[in-house]
């Protein structure tokens, strides 16, 4: 996000303004200014701070140490809040002001170029080092405006298309995952009717969706974890109602119960201390199992962020 504040002080050092970031050149680096929106939505940390991106590479990494070490230095002085590396620049964030954000620029360039940092000579989408006669345009990658070859900008949307097109595969994905949870329920279905309901075993429902959706061939994409999603929630409900009309079902076979299988669920389940019992118990068997899904996070914020990565800047 660049609010009025930024836009007004990214246009008077010339930069140009694209869905959320401005960028342009300072001392012959490439550099990406933004707000709150474009920084980290896991951690929340950065909401309204400034971030800076520097395209740049340290051919010694010792330099690179030392910047880093010099930024950690001025943290109190310049709010500074996160600092991480790309392989093709650095990022710095900061909580503060807009008058401290243009003081750390200012203080951060010089330094760059003092510690020997290169700016990228090669496109960092095909890995060729540019010639004299390449033409160059900004691409949007993992928020960073990088310069690009607009051939390679345009490959990389081809790709892009190619993949979006392979969704089709979220249709066998979706039976894996399916699949996958109706396993993973078992455990703990089988666990109550043993009369020791474990919940840690929900956790099975959710990395049986998970699994399963991979092993079906599923793509990773947007609509993989809504499916996912989905999975965990339905088989959660479906585990804490099978388990009870199975426990039912056994007893009534058993001839401990008398009357109708269904009669018997629905009095069960009116019996209020009977029914907020079992579902407390559920809803920790149910987190359980979302918590099984935990480790697509890492994925999602990957698949977020590659998005951006072909986007040809104006
Ligand atoms: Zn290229």
């Amino acid at each position: 996000m660049v609010r009025d504040a930024l836009r007004q002080y990214a246009r008077s050092i010339g930069f140009s303004e694209w869905k959320g970031i401005a960028y342009g050149d300072i001392d012959g680096y490439t550099v990406t200014l933004a707000q709150g929106g474009a920084t980290d939505v896991f951690t929340g940390r950065s909401s309204g701070a400034y971030n800076i991106w520097v395209n740049v590479y340290f051919p010694r990494d010792e330099n690179y140490v030392k910047l880093m070490t010099r930024i950690k230095d001025v943290r109190r002085t310049y709010s500074v809040l996160d600092q991480y590396r790309y392989p093709h620049g650095i990022r710095i964030n900061l909580g503060g002001s807009l008058t401290k954000f243009r003081a750390f620029i200012a203080w951060l360039m010089p330094l760059i170029a003092e510690y020997d940092g290169q700016t990228i000579s090669k496109c960092p989408l095909c890995g060729q080092a540019y010639t004299a006669q390449d033409e160059r345009v900004y691409a949007r990658l993992q928020g960073m405006a990088v310069p690009a070859h607009p051939p390679c900008i345009d490959q990389a949307a081809i790709n892009r298309e190619i993949e979006a097109q392979e969704d089709k595969q979220v249709g066998r994905g979706a039976l894996g995952a399916v699949l996958g949870a109706f396993l993973g329920s078992l455990p703990w279905i089988i666990s109550y009717l043993a009369g020791f309901f474990i919940w840690v075993f929900g956790f099975m429902i959710g990395i049986g969706a998970t699994i399963g959706y991979k092993q079906a061939g599923g793509k990773p994409c947007g609509k993989k974890y809504g499916i996912i999603l989905l999975c965990v929630v339905f088989f959660s409900a479906f585990s804490f109602f099978a388990s009870i009309i199975s426990a039912v079902a056994i007893d009534i076979f058993a001839g401990d119960l008398q009357g109708g299988l269904w009669g018997n669920v629905t009095a069960l389940l009116r019996d209020e201390a009977f029914f907020s019992r079992e579902m407390q118990r559920a809803m920790i068997g149910f987190i359980c199992s979302l918590a099984g899904c935990v480790h697509l996070i890492g994925e999602i914020r990957q698949e977020f962020s590659s998005r951006e990565m072909i986007v040809r800047l104006p």
